[in-house]
């Protein structure tokens, strides 16, 4: 896949990142090519899928309630209930929310699934994060980017080989926002089942997609510059604000929150 205005033909012969997931999460949107990879990784894939979907609806709702009313999420996925929109509109009815993602799937659902409140707004970019200048020159079309914007890049950066820029790609994103902003991030890890990272790694890659997990300390330099909010650079199911996070339960994704100052 080469950077550039994404396809916008559905292509069932190969896997596509954003099904996969929605098979992991129970979702129909999926080809026997995305289930074939989807089937191959570990069985706790599943759980960790769903453990990184509920923390983007608690960061979300936390920033909500923090008064953040724009919001850009780019790596959006296939629309599955609650979506980032919904969540923060629950909190925020008028809150604006742009979503940008590079598959086709995701394009087709998202002018039926992606609608906003009444007094709200949302808009739906199809286009590929490699090229971010594009994405924010979009972005503006419905957000204010001289008023504080949340950017999530969830479950996005470990499509990103190190020689594709992930790092240089996410400060590209942060530096268009404002003072009072924020970063919400999380990123595939192996650190806590290192057993289980050849079997991950080989899934995807014979369905030819690339994957990149990184430890804590790759994971970190995407929040340089910023500051990170309570409880910090820490696992999916661990990530609470306001009550105590639950028994401890490993988790293959690093998540955090930042300001941006
Ligand atoms: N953010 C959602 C979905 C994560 S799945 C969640 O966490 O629940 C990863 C998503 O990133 C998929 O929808 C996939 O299509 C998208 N994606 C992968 N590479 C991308 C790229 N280069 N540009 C834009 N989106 C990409």
């Amino acid at each position: 896949m080469t950077a550039g205005t994404p396809s916008s033909r559905i292509d069932t012969s190969k896997p596509h990142p954003a099904r996969v997931y929605d098979w992991l999460l129970g979702g129909k949107d999926n080809y026997p090519v995305d289930q074939e990879v989807a089937e191959r990784l570990p069985a706790e894939a599943r759980a960790n899928a769903a453990r990184n979907r509920a923390f983007m609806h608690r960061a979300s709702a936390w920033l909500a309630g923090q008064g953040v009313d724009q919001f850009l999420d780019i790596g959006t996925g296939i629309p599955t209930a609650p979506n980032l929109h919904q969540v923060v509109q629950a909190v925020t009815p008028h809150a604006r929310v742009v979503y940008a993602d590079n598959d086709p799937i995701v394009l087709r659902h998202a002018e039926a699934l992606l609608v906003s409140s009444p007094e709200g707004a949302t808009d739906y970019i199809h286009a590929d994060v490699r090229q971010p200048e594009a994405i924010l020159e979009r972005a503006a079309e419905l957000l204010d980017f001289t008023r504080p914007v949340a950017l999530s890049l969830i479950a996005l950066m470990h499509f990103l080989p190190d020689e594709q820029d992930p790092y240089g790609i996410t400060r590209t994103l942060v530096g268009a926002l404002p003072a009072g902003s924020y970063l919400v991030l999380s990123h595939g890890t192996a650190d806590q089942h290192p057993e289980l990272r050849t079997e991950t790694e080989s899934a995807y890659r014979k369905g030819a997609i690339a994957l990149r997990m990184r430890t804590r300390a790759e994971v970190e330099p995407f929040f340089e510059g910023l500051e990170l909010v309570g409880p910090g650079l820490v696992t999916a199911p661990e990530w609470y604000r306001e009550e105590p996070a639950p028994v401890y339960e490993r988790s293959g994704f690093h998540v955090g929150v930042a300001r941006v100052r």
